[in-house]
């Protein structure tokens, strides 16, 4: 157990000696107690899959120092949590901080708060944002905190406390399980290579059965997830993706007809597995190292590079897109980053997808959107396939935000929830079908009345798709969608949680402070 180290919160203060392990169902008791803990002696755990807690100081009876894990083999990221707490007293009121954060620019500022569960309240909901707090804080060396505070209601329940939902490697691996048992003839599954520790890289095929002779050109989607071990609203929103072209929906089956899809849903098993932030295993950024991945330090990259560039050699296969999903930790909504090219027309036409998926989606942002070619970002897999892929493919970041969106419609900010995510995976998807039929590839029913009119995306995408949602019944307008939104109201933060608000004099405590609220 890790937790009588020190971690300096600091790449500059190398003096004291790194968090290195999770907290094993770690008794915090009083100084000087010895004996066994007493019912409101805190047990801390992250000894779980994606589990990610390395040290608890106790500071008084209401208060705690929490220290995160930083990524294994590399101490610079610090920003994934994810415990549990037990041996709660019912009413027992605390002040939880989060003291080494390795970002000072968060969402924290924008009103982002923890997710919390219990046994008796399996779902995950926001902690209210009216009791977090993000500041500088002076006792830790102006270290960004973020301090919450919290009442256990219930003794008996274990609570677990996240950064976002989690979604583990072993929720991966049972989802593709199930859709395999559906012997469904348009899905295959294949394992592309193992992890550094055994685990399964995945790839997973979408397309009619026709589609995997090969006597025809193909054209192929190829979309990847999670290189980004902390970032699990990307798996949300691959897993709505999948669900919606593995559906009855007209357009999901026009789209197996014709377009093969390709999905690596979860690029750094072992990093998620391990509750890692930003890295794999051995503490690599993945996302850096697309230009020359090696079979044996980046494992995954480097068979999903092999496949994509097979996929590109062979003449019977166009790759046109390449998307690969993140989640954004300082930035509401989902939006794209691309790729700026010296010819005008390739980087002209790589600016349509976002506008048409901006037309389905009332959660994408295009004022978000850009195009870049920025020398921080090389390495990526957008940049690097951006550059050798052939000129007619498309390469994007799909970034969405750990948080929550704005639309033009309201000016203030609805929380993400988990279906949220997945709805903007189904967004992704049905873009698709725009786009081919925009470019003329796809005319066949039932949706030949969505045609788009010549030019029609560039004179504002909305008017297109009011239009389009007149004559298709298989397509909810973006005004039906706001509806239903409006009618569910389930974005959690506003709406009463279930758990028990700690009591104003706590709040008070924590607002007294010597603390700025950023
Ligand atoms: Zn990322």
């Amino acid at each position: 157990m890790a937790d009588k180290k020190v971690d300096s919160g600091s790449e500059s203060d190398s003096t004291e000696e790194p968090v290195v392990g999770n907290v094993n169902k770690f008794a915090v008791v009083p100084p000087g107690y010895s004996g066994r803990p007493k019912k409101g002696h805190l047990i801390f755990d992250a000894c779980f899959e994606c589990g990610n807690l390395g040290r608890v100081d106790y500071i008084t009876e209401y208060e705690y120092d929490l220290f995160i894990r930083p990524d294994t083999c590399n101490p610079r990221f610090r920003v994934w949590f994810n415990f549990t707490v037990e041996n709660v007293k019912s009413d027992q009121r605390v002040i939880f901080n989060i003291v080494n954060f390795s970002k000072t620019k968060s969402l924290y500022r924008d009103g982002m708060s923890p997710m919390v569960k219990s046994t008796s309240r399996p779902k995950w909901v926001r902690i209210p944002a009216k009791h977090v707090y993000y500041y500088r804080c002076p006792d830790h060396r102006k270290n960004y905190v973020m301090s919450f505070s919290f009442c256990f209601d219930r003794e008996d329940d274990v609570y677990q406390f996240a950064y976002c939902y989690p979604y583990s490697y072993t929720r991966l691996q049972n989802y593709l399980d199930n859709l395999e048992k559906k012997n469904m003839d348009f899905f295959s599954r294949e394992l592309l290579c193992l992890t550094v520790q055994q685990r399964r890289l995945d790839m997973i095929t979408i397309t009619h059965p026709d589609n995997l002779d090969m006597d025809e050109v193909r054209h192929t989607v190829f979309i990847t997830a999670r290189v980004h071990p902390g970032e699990t609203p990307s798996s949300f929103v691959c897993q709505g993706l999948i669900d919606f072209l593995i559906s009855n929906h007209p357009i999901a089956k026009v789209l197996r007809e014709h377009i093969v899809f390709k999905i690596v849903p979860m690029l750094n098993p072992d990093g998620v597995y391990l509750g890692n932030y930003r890295c794999s295993l051995m503490g690599f950024d993945l996302n850096r190292h697309w230009l020359e991945p090696s079979p044996w330090a980046h494992p995954t990259l480097y068979a999903t590079k092999n496949i994509l560039m097979e996929l590109d050699r062979n003449e019977k296969v166009i790759v046109d897109f390449y998307i690969d999903i993140h989640a954004h930790s300082t930035l509401m909504n989902g939006f794209m980053y691309g790729n700026t090219y010296d010819d005008i027309e390739r980087y002209e036409r790589q600016s349509v997808f976002p506008k048409l998926l901006g037309a389905n989606a009332e959660d994408f942002s295009l004022a978000n959107t850009n195009f870049n070619k920025d020398a921080v970002k090389a390495g990526t897999g957008r940049r690097t396939l951006g550059g050798c892929l052939d000129d007619n493919s498309h390469c994007y970041t799909l970034e969405v935000s750990f948080f929550s969106y704005q639309t033009s419609a309201s000016s203030s900010s609805l929380p993400y929830t988990e279906e949220g995510y997945m709805k903007l995976g189904r967004n992704l998807a049905r873009t698709f079908l725009d786009y081919y039929k925009l470019v003329n590839f796809i005319t066949a029913k039932p949706s030949s009345s969505i045609v788009p009119k010549p030019g029609a995306y560039r004179s504002g995408v909305r008017d297109r798709q009011h239009e389009r949602s007149q004559t298709d019944p298989t397509v909810e307008s973006y005004e039906d969608r706001r509806r239903t939104y409006n009618r569910h109201g389930d974005f959690g933060i506003n709406s009463c949680n279930g758990f028990g608000d700690p009591p104003t004099s706590i709040r008070l405590q924590l607002r007294d402070r010597d603390m700025r609220k950023y």
